[in-house]
């Protein structure tokens, strides 16, 4: 079976050491890898379905990698915060583009 942990967490923060997604706000341990784990209405699990033309994960990371690669990022975030941060910026600039075509 797939394991899916491409979705976009945040901190659950409130001394809670684990990490949600940000789209159904359930926490990574109870959605464990796995699409059922997100709520019905999930986006993430929505887009997973549906094979929308989301700019995938995969492009998004290679697009990461190369920014790195090209010296446009720092090799290392500060945290997971901060790489997420870099990550969505890079998949609004996918998505932007995917959307121009
Ligand atoms: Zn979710």
């Amino acid at each position: 079976m797939a394991y899916h942990d491409d979705y976009e967490r945040e901190p659950i923060g409130g001394g809670n050491p684990y990490y949600r997604c940000i789209h159904c706000k359930l926490a990574a341990p109870e959605i464990n890898g796995r699409l059922e784990g997100h709520s019905l209405d999930c986006e993430y699990r929505l887009g997973k379905e549906s094979g929308a033309s989301e700019p995938s994960q995969r492009m998004v990371h290679a697009a990461v990698r190369e920014a790195v690669s090209q010296g446009l990022l720092p090799k290392s975030a500060h945290g997971e915060s901060e790489y997420l941060k870099m990550h969505n910026q890079i998949e609004a600039v996918l998505k932007a583009a995917l959307d121009a075509k």
